[in-house]
């Protein structure tokens, strides 16, 4: 039998841990937060690199029907909607990265995540658990908390940006707000422009603000993501309320086909973030306590990466555990393998925030530059296999 593991965090990097770890045959115990899963966040793109993992571990019948294939992902400009550059995903993507571009809602992900998780009998997810910074003790190399019986050999810190478990192994250290806020909403597709509904992803360029859609449940709703530039947020929450005409009016002025998105937007299910992020932690782990996801290195979603890095640590901690004689070991493989990936990922996010904000000229001069990348530039990115990458 492998390791008693407790998890912090039931999001999309504690699930698939979860069903990583337990598939390894160690004996899973997730403790969420939250008495019910929630869904707010709408839609998650879905690049090879992740999608390999998830179809590794037996996902694939799961998220049949519930997965769209991107075809392209587009790069317009915010005015007159011409395409700045593309890059083409769907059959081509496929071959090249050797697994698919997906677009999905998020709660469709995690239901097929969970059902897997249910019928393994390694795994027990335990809903309305918060875990504490204060309530976790270490005691000769194992770990107790609340919400556990008995010690644990692993506590994995899955608990995103406000980690409480990172807090216990490297103390507070606020997240930084980036001045940028983002809205996100779905509406139906249906009666929509046809390039709204194309199966692409699109991201509309524009002076301080970018705009991405694209379709999720098959096509029949669109998701979008709306980032502004913002000089303050209070809330540490994910997700408030949002008002549809200030939202409108944040994008008063861009292309007709946009304004045809925007009118859709009702307040129900439209939400703020604001968008918060830390410098890449030197250390990932204390004693037998480790963190994964956002809990150690939140990402911006420019790249669309957060998620798909939660995906790749869950593979690599499974690898790391299975390879080494120790946990003692496992956890500094872990963390030497992952760091530097994850920091540049990172750290690049920042960068496209910036370089998608950009107004005149300097957007002129990106605008002629992005198309000579040729496609090519996520080909480090998309193609990553955690295995190929252990020494
Ligand atoms: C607007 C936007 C768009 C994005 N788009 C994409 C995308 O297209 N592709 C992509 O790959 N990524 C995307 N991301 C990033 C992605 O959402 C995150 O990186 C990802 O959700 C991180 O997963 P996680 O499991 O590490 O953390 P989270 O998703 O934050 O999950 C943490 C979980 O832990 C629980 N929790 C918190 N505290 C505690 C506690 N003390 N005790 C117990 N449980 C606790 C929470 O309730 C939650 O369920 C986007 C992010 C944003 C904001």
């Amino acid at each position: 039998m492998g390791y008693r593991i407790a998890i912090a965090g039931g999001g999309l990097g504690g699930l698939t841990a979860a069903l990583a770890l337990s598939q390894g045959g160690h004996e899973v115990i997730v403790l969420e937060q939250a008495a019910a899963h929630r869904t707010a966040g709408a839609g998650i793109q879905l690049s090879p690199n992740a999608s390999r993992i998830l179809l590794r571990l037996g996902l694939g019948p799961a998220l049949e029907g519930k997965v769209t294939a991107t075809e392209r992902s587009r790069f317009r400009h915010f005015r007159t909607g011409r395409t700045i550059t593309e890059a083409r995903l769907g059959a081509e993507a496929e071959g090249r990265y050797g697994a698919p571009y997906w677009q999905i809602h998020r709660a469709d992900l995690h239901e097929a995540l969970q059902t897997a998780l249910a019928n393994h009998p390694n795994v027990e997810l335990r809903l309305g658990r918060p875990v504490s910074a204060s309530a976790i003790k270490e005691n000769e190399g194992r770990v107790t908390l609340s919400g556990v019986d008995g010690p644990v050999d692993l506590l994995l810190g899955a608990d995103g940006i406000h980690s409480e478990v990172r807090r216990w192994c490297f103390g507070e250290a606020p997240a930084r707000f980036t001045g940028q806020v983002a809205w996100r909403f779905l509406v139906p597709s249906e009666g929509l422009a046809p390039g709204l509904q194309a199966r692409d992803s699109q991201v509309w360029w524009g002076p301080g603000k970018h705009f991405v859609h694209y379709p999720v449940d098959g096509g029949a709703r669109i998701n979008g993501v709306a980032v502004v530039e913002a000089r303050a947020w209070t809330e540490e929450s994910w997700a408030l309320p949002g008002q549809a005409e200030d939202l409108r009016a944040a994008f008063q002025g861009w292309h007709p086909e946009l304004q045809q998105l925007l009118e859709r937007v009702t307040p129900e299910g439209l939400f703020q973030w604001g968008l918060f992020d830390r410098a890449p932690l030197p250390r990932w782990y204390r004693g037998p306590v480790v963190l994964l996801g956002d809990a150690c290195h939140p990402t911006l979603p420019f790249l669309a990466q957060g998620a798909a890095m939660a995906i790749e640590d869950s593979a690599a901690l499974a690898l790391a555990l299975k390879q080494a004689p120790t946990l003692a070991d496992a956890l500094p493989s872990y963390e030497s393998w992952r760091r530097p990936r994850t920091a540049r990922i990172q750290q690049l996010s920042r960068r496209y925030g910036w370089v998608y904000h950009l107004g005149a000229p300097l957007a002129t001069f990106r605008n002629l530059a992005a198309p000579l990348a040729r496609g090519t530039t996520m080909d480090w990115l998309y193609r990553y296999d955690v295995g190929d990458h252990i020494p």
